[in-house]
């Protein structure tokens, strides 16, 4: 039987407004390969939600005056209504964050992490380091790397990063640097204290990381080989997993260390990903049998490559550190970054389209997604460029799919009274040389789509609209009209075939879209390759226009708008 598929895709850290580039990075993809997946027929599940706890947001918090939990409840709805305007079709969406860490214990995320935790002591994979670390006075707590700022010890450098001189380029640790002060107020003075923390043995675990990777590593991108490869062979370290924060997974108690450790916190970076299957948890209860069930279950992962190490290594590696029999990935997809016409995204200097703004642009979810996924920064960076979209969206989509459909659906209602015309003659040769050529192309489509060459496979419909075009072209219905109407409602049941599986094939990228072909068609066309005879003699709606193009007035007037 074919395995179930689970799928993720990285948890959107909520202290922010997510852009096109996150939104392209990981919920979108995810989102396409679940609809495709789904419309083949596999039984499959997408997970993701809110990344919430870390000193990002308890920073932040700070600056407002108000809790940690009040900042994410507040973008956790923020992110949720972009990825509905977006159509991200998550299973369920949810978030790793107790509304109060310290007491809610049974919050499933605190569990699960907590367990795993447990075990990894238990087991021996975990490490206890003395280690000295800059502490606020002010604040009363241990401040992190970023959020220190002082002179630099190799070039003096006076506005040094706690983690990196922007001066010299070198990377510093915090402790190193002289007269350290806290980032946001410069008031606070900082000192060294020290502090104990445990490291998760990653040297240890190295062995049974290679040989899951060897075996794991089938269906992953080239990216994503190389950046674990490269992790290994520069041998693993120890990494530590406790931090001295308030918002975060408490470090539960254990039989080797006992209380020692209470009062901290894991890692951001070590239960962000166990946020997967607690999330899958808060789902349904039988969520071990997705996370729980390697030989039942395929799991496919989708992320930026900044992401890759924390999915590949350290994941994976706390997992196998339980001795459990856990579900791990087994096809990757990272992507690199998208640039907004060759720039970054800043939200601070009102620079590119923020999922807000995306909302408010006039340009309707589909016509994003699908440029988004014509730009998907698959193996290289890619660029938004407004003048692109406008090329992309006025040539490929109207004049190729827009055309098209427009075509077939107009002269079918037209001339034979909103009724796909039955098959009354035999084929022609051309007609078959055309099915033939587009079912091949729909098999490319179908081969790009499962290995999750999303873009290609987005490629492969638009080709299959040039085709049609052209045997449209070829075979010109209107002339036919005039000397042999049953041969002519031979070719617009072909045509109004092709359109019900563009339209299918669609769908993974442009629901909405497809939709409405679907509606105005009368019927849905199931099949994954291209038949004739299938339609159920239902009326054809009054065409509309599919997508209206964007003019040279509108694309500057955004451009100017969002810089
Ligand atoms: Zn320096």
């Amino acid at each position: 039987m074919e395995k179930k598929l689970l799928i993720t895709s990285a948890l959107p850290y909520v202290n922010n407004v997510p852009h096109l580039g996150n939104i392209i990075g990981c919920v979108l993809p995810g989102d396409v390969y679940s609809r495709y997946s789904k419309m083949m027929g596999r039984d499959a599940l997408y997970i993701c939600g809110a990344d919430e706890y870390g000193t990002c947001t308890e920073v932040k918090a700070r600056e407002e005056g108000v809790t940690p939990r009040k900042i994410c409840d507040k973008y956790i709805e923020i992110h949720k209504q972009i990825y509905d305007w977006f159509q991200i079709g998550f299973d369920y969406w949810g978030r790793t964050s107790a509304a109060d860490p310290r007491n809610d214990s049974e919050w499933n995320h605190t569990q699960i992490s907590q367990e795993i935790f447990r075990q990894l002591a238990e087991n021996d994979y975990l490490i206890e380091q003395e280690m000295d670390q800059l502490y606020c006075n002010e604040l009363e707590t241990f401040v992190s790397d970023r959020f220190v700022q002082g002179t630099c010890p190799k070039c003096g450098y006076e506005k040094a990063k706690g983690d990196q001189c922007d001066g010299c380029g070198e990377l510093l640790n915090a402790v190193d640097i002289i007269n350290p002060v806290y980032k946001l107020n410069n008031d606070f003075s900082l000192e060294i204290r020290q502090t104990t923390h445990l490291f998760l043995d990653l040297p240890k675990l190295e062995p049974r990381l290679r040989e899951w990777f060897e075996r794991a590593k089938v269906h992953w991108d080239k990216n994503t080989i190389g950046i674990t490869q490269a992790w290994l062979d520069k041998g693993l370290q120890p990494r530590c997993i406790t931090r001295d924060l308030k918002w975060g997974t408490p470090v539960p108690n254990t039989e080797k260390y006992g209380d020692k450790f209470r009062g901290k916190v894991m890692y951001n970076w070590f239960d962000a990903p166990i946020g997967y299957p607690s999330i899958t948890s808060n789902f349904t209860k039988d969520w071990k049998d997705w996370w729980m069930n390697p030989d039942g279950v395929e799991y496919a992962q989708f992320y930026g490559t900044d992401n890759v190490a924390f999915h590949t290594i350290i994941f994976p590696a706390s997992l196998l550190g339980t001795n459990d029999s856990w579900t791990l990935v087994n096809r990757i997809s990272a992507v690199n970054y998208l640039t907004y016409q060759g720039g970054k995204f800043s939200k601070s200097e009102n620079v590119g389209v923020f999922g807000d703004g995306a909302i408010d642009s006039g340009i309707p979810s589909d016509i994003w997604r699908y440029y988004l996924l014509l730009q998907r920064p698959e193996g290289k960076t890619t660029e938004f460029s407004w003048y692109d979209l406008q090329a992309k969206v006025n040539g490929e989509l109207n004049d190729n799919i827009g055309n098209l459909a427009n075509r077939i659906l107009s002269f079918t209602h037209k001339r034979f009274n909103k009724q796909i015309p039955e098959l009354k003659g035999e084929l022609t040769e051309e007609d078959q040389s055309f099915i033939k050529e587009f079912n091949e192309t729909v098999q490319e489509y179908h081969n790009l789509m499962t290995n999750i060459k999303l873009k290609d496979g987005l490629y492969s419909v638009l080709k299959l609209g040039h085709l049609a075009n052209k045997y449209m072209v070829v075979v010109a219905p209107w002339k036919v009209w005039k000397v042999d109407q049953d041969r002519c409602g031979d070719i617009l049941h072909i045509l109004c075939h092709v359109l019900g599986i563009i339209s299918n094939l669609l769908s993974p990228f442009m629901p909405t879209t497809s939709e409405r072909i679907n509606e105005m068609l009368g019927f849905r066309y199931d099949p994954q390759t291209l038949q004739t005879g299938v339609y159920q003699g239902s009326e054809l709606q009054k065409p509309t226009i599919l997508f209206s193009k964007i003019d040279d007035d509108a694309i500057a007037s955004l451009q100017e708008r969002f810089g």
